[in-house]
């Protein structure tokens, strides 16, 4: 079965890349020692493969393309030891990538896309709108050169970075396949989160294959109307549909979502927020993590002080709602999401 993904075969599944093996003329085994190369080893070309015969390296450097974002810039925190990587793609464009230390396990939070499309008003990552796309092996490769420069393991990925996952449907599942093989990473699709503004059909295309991901949902506004001023996204699909989706998608795969809440002060932080917001999370028993919005200069919002985030947080607890607030990582380097690439780019 010819694979769509052409020369780049990091992006190939096993079944797929053995395939390929077997019609250049080399037994089955190979395959298995170069999806370990690709996968376990991290290696990032052909020449690493040692085991290969000189002559099958050269023909696969020949007809495919193998290779790891460079990293042209990162950032460590004095605090709490997150790490900002700004990688540079094979085509020259830039993302973002964030390694964060927990005490449960390292976590990596990965672009899907160079910019983004959709608009949100409180993020730099749309400023500039959407590029393109990236490729399993581009959302991969961040995580891969993450581990091989952090020499740790990751136990986590969010993707959550800059991008609406869900605008690159088929590239994502691609992506999921391939961090969760056993033959590679062997990560739990549990330890998965993917992040979306709302792309109703395919929340439902993704509940269709009942994964073990989390959903998290990017909800910011409990109202039609207060969500339109600041995510263009409920213009398409309503807040109604929206909780439709998500209602699907929990019977579905019994997989319970996250509502992602930047608290934006003046804007969304008001007693009557809380209770709407306790209103639409009840009856999905959906977790919300609250999100101290980053400043965004060009936008004008900042986030309401720790006490009135904490009154938000108490109105929902009352309410018997499961609720965290996200913990700011790397306080001390480059701000907000999209904005080391801005700063490099002179954006
Ligand atoms: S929050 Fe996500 S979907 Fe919205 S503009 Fe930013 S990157 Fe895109």
């Amino acid at each position: 079965m010819p694979s769509t993904y052409d020369k780049d075969i990091q992006s190939y599944n096993f079944e797929e890349l053995t395939s390929l093996i077997e019609s250049l003329g080399e037994k089955k085994f190979r395959a298995k020692q170069i999806y370990e190369w690709i996968h376990v080893k991290l290696v990032s070309s052909f020449d690493e493969m040692t085991n290969l015969s000189a002559s099958f390296r050269e023909k696969l450097k020949e007809d495919y393309i193998l290779s790891l974002p460079e990293i042209v810039r990162f950032q460590e925190s004095k605090e709490d030891g997150t790490r900002k990587y700004l990688f540079k793609l094979r085509d020259g464009n830039m993302v973002e990538t964030v390694f964060m230390r927990y005490h449960h396990g390292n976590s990596v939070c990965i672009s899907s896309q160079v910019g983004c499309a959709m608009g949100c008003k409180f993020c730099a990552s749309t400023l500039d709108g959407l590029e393109r796309s990236l490729t399993p092996s581009e959302m991969l490769g961040q995580i891969y050169q993450v581990i091989k420069h952090t020499g740790e393991r990751v136990s986590n990925v969010v993707v959550m970075g800059m991008g609406e996952p869900l605008t690159n449907y088929d590239n994502l599942v691609r992506f999921i396949e391939l961090f969760t093989d056993e033959h590679g990473q062997n990560i739990s699709q549990r330890n998965l989160t993917v992040s979306t503004c709302g792309i109703v059909p395919n929340i439902i295309k993704l509940a269709d294959l009942k994964l073990q991901i989390t959903l998290a949902i990017s909800l910011h506004a409990t109202t039609n109307d207060k969500r339109k001023e600041i995510m263009p996204v409920a213009n398409t699909y309503s807040l109604d549909k929206l909780m439709d989706a998500c209602k699907y998608y929990f019977d579905t795969t019994g997989r319970r979502i996250t509502f992602e809440y930047a608290l934006i002060g003046g804007v969304n932080d008001t007693a009557e927020d809380a209770a709407a917001l306790a209103r639409l999370a009840g009856p999905l028993s959906a977790h919300i993590n609250l999100i101290p919005v980053n400043p965004v200069v060009e936008r004008g919002f900042t986030a309401p002080d720790i006490s009135a985030t904490m009154a938000f947080k108490n109105k929902l607890e009352k309410k018997r709602i499961n609720v965290t607030i996200r913990r700011e990582m790397g306080r001390d380097i480059d701000g907000a999401c999209g904005q080391l690439r801005r700063r490099h780019i002179g954006g």
